[in-house]
C-alpha cells in the first residue's frame, strides 16, 4: 500500500518537475522527499531504480565512472532527496567557498600539476576560519589513507535504494582524523581540513566528494547541485582543449571575470614557491598579474 502510495506521487511528481534552463538549476521538491523519507524505520529509503535514470561516462586515470545526465528530469528525485537529508560537511558553507576555476566538480586544471582537463570528482572547499569537518549523515566510517588523497575518510550511508545502490560521502586530504571507524551520527566532528596526499604543501582545505555505488559502479555526484540547487559550467570547460596547459591558462584568464578571481593570488604564492619557472609559466604569472593588479 505504502509502495503504490509513494509510486503515484512519484508518478504526479514526474510531471511538474524540470529543468529550468541550460545551467541546470533545479526547483527541488523537498517536501515530496521528506514525505517519502519519513517513512523510514530502521533506515532511509530512496524509492528508485538508480539503473533506470540515464548516465554519462567519464574516464580518470583508466577507471570508468558515471555521471548524472541531466537532462534525465528524474534525477531531480534523487537530488532533492539528498538536498532535504544531508548536513554540509563544513559550517556555513556557501557556493562562493568553491572557486571556479579549480575548486568545482567536472573538467578543470588540476591546481598543482597544472595538467589541463583534469576530471575533478568532488568539489574543493577552502574555508580560512573553519576547519572542522563533519559527517554529513549517519553511516559506517572507514578510515583510509594513500599518496593521492592522503588521510580520508569514507561514510557509507544507509540511503538504499530500489536496486540496492548506497550513498558514500568522501572527505580527502584531512590533516587529522578525529573519529574511529564505525558508526558515526550526522553532524558528529570527524577530522580537521589538511593538505595531505598529492596536495601536501597546498592550500588546506577540503575535497569532498558524494558518490552512488554499486559493487564496482560509481556515479559521481556534483555536491553544489545537491546543496545549492545549481552548478554553472567550470571555467575550464568552455575552454577546449590545447596543447599546452599554460596557454589554456592563459587564455582562461583572459575570459575569467576579476570577481571570480579571488583564489588566485594563493595558487600564485603555491606555483612560485614551488619553482615553476619556464618561460610559458612567466607569462602566465605576468597576465594573472596585470588582471588582478
Ligand atoms: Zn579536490
Amino acid at each position: 500500500m505504502k509502495y503504490k502510495l509513494m509510486l503515484s506521487l512519484l508518478l504526479l511528481w514526474g510531471g511538474f518537475i524540470g529543468c529550468k534552463n541550460d545551467e541546470h538549476s533545479y526547483t527541488y521538491k523537498r517536501d515530496i522527499a521528506k514525505k517519502l523519507i519519513e517513512n523510514k524505520e530502521e533506515t532511509i529509503l530512496i524509492k528508485y531504480r538508480i539503473k533506470n535514470l540515464k548516465t554519462k561516462k567519464i574516464s580518470k586515470w583508466n577507471k570508468t565512472y558515471s555521471l548524472p545526465d541531466l537532462k534525465d528530469k528524474n534525477w531531480n528525485y534523487i537530488f532533492s532527496s539528498l538536498n532535504y537529508l544531508l548536513d554540509s560537511p563544513i559550517e556555513n558553507l556557501s557556493y562562493e567557498d568553491v572557486d571556479p576555476l579549480m575548486g568545482r566538480f567536472g573538467y578543470r586544471i588540476h591546481p598543482v600539476t597544472l595538467i589541463p582537463r583534469n576530471f575533478h570528482t568532488g568539489i574543493d572547499i577552502y574555508k580560512k576560519d573553519k576547519d572542522t569537518v563533519k559527517a554529513v549523515l549517519e553511516g559506517n566510517l572507514e578510515i583510509k589513507k594513500d599518496n593521492l588523497s592522503g588521510k580520508w575518510i569514507k561514510i557509507i550511508h544507509p540511503v538504499y535504494t530500489l536496486d540496492s545502490f548506497v550513498l558514500e560521502s568522501r572527505y580527502l586530504h584531512l590533516k587529522k582524523i578525529i573519529k574511529k571507524e564505525g558508526k558515526v551520527k550526522k553532524g558528529e566532528k570527524i577530522g580537521l581540513v589538511g593538505g595531505t596526499g598529492i596536495m601536501e604543501g597546498y592550500i588546506p582545505h577540503l575535497h569532498y566528494e558524494l558518490v552512488l555505488r554499486k559493487n564496482k559502479r560509481i556515479i559521481l555526484l556534483d555536491p553544489l547541485l545537491i546543496y545549492f540547487n545549481k552548478t554553472e559550467k567550470n571555467i575550464t570547460s568552455k575552454i577546449k582543449d590545447k596543447i599546452s596547459p599554460h596557454a589554456e591558462l592563459i587564455e582562461i584568464i583572459e575570459k575569467t571575470e576579476k570577481k571570480n578571481l579571488k583564489f588566485l593570488p594563493t595558487y600564485l604564492e603555491f606555483w612560485k614557491e614551488k619553482g615553476k619557472k619556464d618561460y610559458k609559466f612567466k607569462i602566465l604569472v605576468e597576465r594573472i598579474k596585470e588582471i588582478i593588479d
